[in-house]
C-alpha cells in the first residue's frame, strides 16, 4: 500500500518531488525552512483566495527514491510574461537580510557577493527579495492605475505597466532567485542607480558569484522589461560567465 501511494505521488507530482528531495540531498538546506507554494496568476478578483490558498509545507523526509539528476538546471529557470511560474513550483526561503527571503540555494552566493563588495569599500543592500503572487498583484495594479490616471485605457495602462512591474505569477521575484540591489546612498529603483559605484561594482563582479544583470539596457525588446540596473538574478557562475562574456541576457542564452 505504502508502494503504491508513493508511486501515485511520484507520477502525480514530480516536480513538487523534485524540488523537496534537492533540497533533501542538500545539507545545507535550513533546518526549519518552509517551502511556499507560489501559484500562477489569480483569475481576476479571486486574489484573496489566492492568499488563503497559497500553502507553507514542511520539507518532507518520506521515502521518495533519489532521481539522478534532478534539478540540475533550477537556476537556469525562465520566468517571463510568456512564461509564468510552474504551477507546482515551489521555493525553500531562508532570509536574506531587511526583512527578504531568498531561495536557500543562493544564499551563499549572494552573501559572499555582498561580502566581496564590502572588501572594496562597496556596501550593497538586499531591498526585495521572493515575492508571493498575491504582492506582485498588488504591485502590478498599483502600477497600472497610475497609468490610468495619467488617462491611459484600461488595456494600455496594463500594457505599460507591465514593461516596469511584471504581471502576477510572470516576476522572477517568484522564484527567489532574483534580487534587487541599491545601496545606501542610493535607494531609488531608477536608472540613477547606474551611476553608483555599487551599480559599476556589480556590473563588473556579480558574475563571479553567478548573478547577472537581468534586464539589461539594450535588451528591452528580447526581456520585454525595462532597464533595470537593480534587478539581479542568480544562473550559476558558468551560465553568468558565459552570457557576460558574449553579451547574453537569459532569454538569448537559452536560446543558442
Ligand atoms: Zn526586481
Amino acid at each position: 500500500m505504502g508502494t503504491l501511494l508513493l508511486a501515485a505521488m511520484v507520477l502525480l507530482v514530480p516536480h513538487r518531488i523534485e524540488q523537496v528531495m534537492a533540497a533533501k540531498r542538500d545539507p545545507q538546506v535550513p533546518q526549519q525552512s518552509s517551502v511556499s507554494q507560489a501559484a500562477l496568476p489569480p483569475q481576476e478578483g479571486s486574489a484573496a483566495q489566492q492568499i488563503s490558498s497559497s500553502q507553507n509545507i514542511a520539507l518532507q523526509e518520506e521515502t521518495v527514491p533519489e532521481p539522478e539528476d534532478v534539478q540540475s538546471c533550477w537556476e537556469l529557470i525562465l520566468v517571463n510574461d510568456l512564461n509564468p511560474l510552474p504551477e507546482d513550483f515551489v521555493v525553500a526561503l531562508v532570509p536574506a537580510g531587511g526583512g527578504e527571503q531568498v531561495d536557500y540555494r543562493i544564499q551563499q552566493p549572494l552573501e559572499q557577493m555582498m561580502a566581496g563588495a564590502q572588501a572594496q569599500g562597496i556596501e550593497l543592500m538586499v531591498c526585495s527579495g521572493y515575492r508571493n503572487v498575491a504582492y506582485q498583484q498588488t504591485l502590478y495594479e498599483r502600477k497600472a492605475a497610475a497609468y490610468q490616471s495619467q488617462g491611459l485605457a484600461l488595456e494600455e495602462a496594463q500594457e505599460e505597466a507591465k514593461r516596469w512591474v511584471a504581471r502576477p505569477g510572470c516576476s522572477e521575484h517568484h522564484t527567489g532567485l532574483a534580487v534587487d540591489i541599491v545601496t545606501p546612498a542610493y535607494q531609488v529603483l531608477d536608472s540613477g542607480f547606474a551611476g553608483t559605484s555599487a551599480a559599476q561594482w556589480m556590473a563588473e563582479h556579480c558574475a563571479e558569484y553567478g548573478f547577472i544583470l537581468r534586464y539589461p539596457q539594450g535588451k528591452e525588446e528580447v526581456t520585454g522589461v525595462c532597464w533595470e540596473p537593480w534587478h539581479f538574478r542568480y544562473v550559476g557562475t558558468e551560465a553568468a560567465g558565459q552570457m557576460s562574456r558574449d553579451g547574453l541576457c537569459l532569454e538569448e542564452f537559452l536560446q543558442k
